[in-house]
C-alpha cells in the first residue's frame, strides 16, 4: 500500500533561482540542499506540512533531469509516495503488472531508499516510491 505523498519532484534549470522562487511561493526557505551524485542531480526540500516539494537541478548533461527540460522544459517531474516496506511493494506493484525502472531500491536523496515505477504503466506519471531509511 502507498501512504501519503511523500513530496512533489520538479525539474528545474537552476537551483538556486528557484529556490528563492519557491521560497517567495511557499512562504519560507529550503531546509536542505542535497547532491545525488549517482543521478547527477542537485536538489533542495522544502516541508509543507507532511509533503514536501522536491526541486532537482541536473548537474551533467547525462541526468535524466537534463533529458527531461529538454523534451517538456521545467515543471513537475514525478510523484513520490511513502511506503512502509519498499521490497514488499515493489513487488506487489510488479505482480499488478507495472514496469518498476530499477528492479533494486537504491539510494536516493533525503535519506531515503528509493525505486521509480516507468511513466508507461502509469498513465504517464513518473511514480517514486521512497522509505524512509531509518
Ligand atoms: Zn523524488
Amino acid at each position: 500500500m502507498l501512504n501519503k505523498v511523500e513530496h512533489i519532484g520538479i525539474a528545474v534549470k537552476n537551483l538556486e533561482r528557484s529556490n528563492s522562487l519557491f521560497a517567495k511561493l511557499v512562504g519560507k526557505p529550503h531546509y536542505k540542499v542535497e547532491k545525488v551524485e549517482s543521478e547527477h542531480v542537485a536538489t533542495s526540500f522544502f516541508m509543507l506540512g507532511e509533503t514536501k516539494i522536491e526541486l532537482l537541478e541536473a548537474t551533467s548533461p547525462d541526468s535524466a533531469i537534463a533529458k527531461f527540460i529538454e523534451k517538456k522544459g521545467e515543471g513537475i517531474h514525478h510523484i513520490a509516495y511513502d511506503v512502509d516496506d519498499i521490497h514488499a511493494e515493489m513487488e506487489r506493484l510488479r505482480n499488478e503488472g507495472f514496469e518498476l525502472i530499477h528492479q533494486e531500491p537504491k539510494k536516493g536523496a533525503d535519506n531515503k531508499l528509493i525505486c521509480f515505477l516507468h511513466p508507461k504503466s502509469t498513465n504517464g506519471i513518473l511514480i517514486e516510491l521512497c522509505q524512509e531509511i531509518k
